[in-house]
């Protein structure tokens, strides 16, 4: 048995198996490569699902979180720390926003979100107790807790893992009309992300984004993001919903805020939004650690001057075009997305997601199918262009074959 079979399945035997990973052990990576037990040399164009915008090992990053590791990790939240402010205040200021709420997950920033516009229903809209709805789109990845996943479209998401919590209605992503009939009095906020990453890089018709901006202006109901994978770069701007010049009520953050060393969540609104809060109501042990803020702003301190937002524009740009010209050849039947992550849907004759991102992983490229046969593209933002082309031609070798 090789080191590698024997390390998957050692891992096979005592860990659930709630993932089906490529047969890959990893122990190191720099930037956009990643070197496996063996010795063997990946190009990284999946990117922790953007966890990993600026890539392994980011010296900025791992500086700021080395300095804050040696001066103090974890306070709780039962104490300022020095770290707190100052992320705080610069993370709304990149948002165009007021304050801030720090958790850890993605997951946990969408529960949040639940509440706080729970919260801001009851307490400042008037909806009766008991009675706030929110609206969420068909196709929506928000996360994995009970609540979340009570308003998936997937049943592999969602079978067996009820009762499910009530107070969602779901509408097909991309139709105002939908959306516009289903909203009522009660309804408290639209739950959306401006770009459907797991559902397979679905970018919504042109102006979908401006007209639930207006919709939910009209009605008095909240418009939230959920930017977790769609922000902080990697559509070419800090946040997809700029595209179409659309600022929600509230961003949700995760994802790359934590710069691919720690886990950092955020909602990020209005004083009037976040200042339903009071002390007691809700909280995290872990939230705003002062490891967590070091790194984040770091992160925040990196977008603020353009240049990632920049790069992947550029490269996308590139991508896209590259990729443009796959389609109609044969193996490729459509390809979306924006700046540096698209999603390729493979003509299925040409095998399953699972067995193009296998035989991709065979020729040194780690990508992720996702429905059935879509590949996701989602290289880090620091990528060189020579990588990224030797990368596409790694897919399109893999392509050519049958
Ligand atoms: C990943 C993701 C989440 C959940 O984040 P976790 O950190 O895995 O809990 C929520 N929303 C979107 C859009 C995501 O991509």
């Amino acid at each position: 048995m090789s080191t590698t079979t024997a390390a998957i399945a050692s891992a096979e035997a005592h860990s659930a198996h709630n993932y089906h990973p490529l047969p890959i052990v990893v122990a190191s990576a720099e930037g956009a490569w990643m070197t496996d037990i063996e010795g063997r040399r990946y190009l990284d164009m999946l990117a922790g699902y953007s966890a990993l915008n600026f890539g392994h090992g980011n010296r900025r990053l791992i500086d700021a979180a080395k300095a804050q590791l040696d001066r103090v990790t974890l306070t709780s939240r039962a104490f300022h720390h020095d770290r707190f402010a100052d992320f705080c205040t610069q993370l709304a200021e990149l948002c165009g926003m007021e304050m801030v709420l720090p958790m850890n997950t993605g997951a946990e920033a969408v529960e949040t979100a639940v509440k706080t516009a729970r919260k801001w229903g009851y307490r400042i809209k008037g909806v009766p107790d008991g009675r706030a709805k929110i609206i969420v789109a068909g196709g929506n990845f928000h996360g994995r807790t009970t609540t979340i996943v009570s308003f998936s479209t997937d049943p592999e998401a969602r079978a067996d893992f009820g009762p499910y919590t009530p107070g969602f209605e779901i509408v097909p992503y991309g139709d105002l009309t939908a959306l516009d009939a289903a909203m009522t009095e009660n309804t408290v906020a639209v739950l959306l992300e401006p770009i459907q990453g797991e559902a397979g890089v679905l970018v919504p018709p042109a102006g979908y984004l401006a007209g639930v901006r207006e919709l939910t202006r009209a009605r008095n109901v909240l418009f939230v993001a959920d930017e977790i994978q769609s922000g902080l770069g990697r559509t070419g701007r800090t946040f997809a919903c700029e595209h179409e010049d659309v600022v929600p009520d509230m961003y949700l953050l995760g994802k790359a805020l934590g710069g691919g060393v720690v886990p950092v969540s955020a909602v990020v609104s209005s004083a009037e939004v976040l200042g339903v809060y009071r002390p007691g109501e809700h909280g995290s042990t872990f939230g705003g650690n002062p490891l967590a803020c070091a790194v984040a702003l770091e992160v925040v301190a990196m977008l603020r001057t353009g240049e990632f937002q920049q790069r992947a524009t550029e490269l996308g740009d590139h991508l896209h075009h590259e990729l443009g010209l796959l389609v109609g050849g044969g193996a490729v039947d459509a390809v979306r997305g924006r700046g540096l992550w698209a999603g390729i849907d493979i003509v299925p004759s040409h095998g399953t997601g699972r067995q193009i991102s296998e035989r991709l992983m065979g020729r040194g490229v780690l990508a992720k199918d996702t429905h059935g046969s879509t590949i996701r593209i989602a290289p880090p933002l620091v990528i060189s262009k020579e990588d990224l082309d030797w990368g596409l031609d790694q897919l399109k070798g893999v392509l050519a074959q049958q």
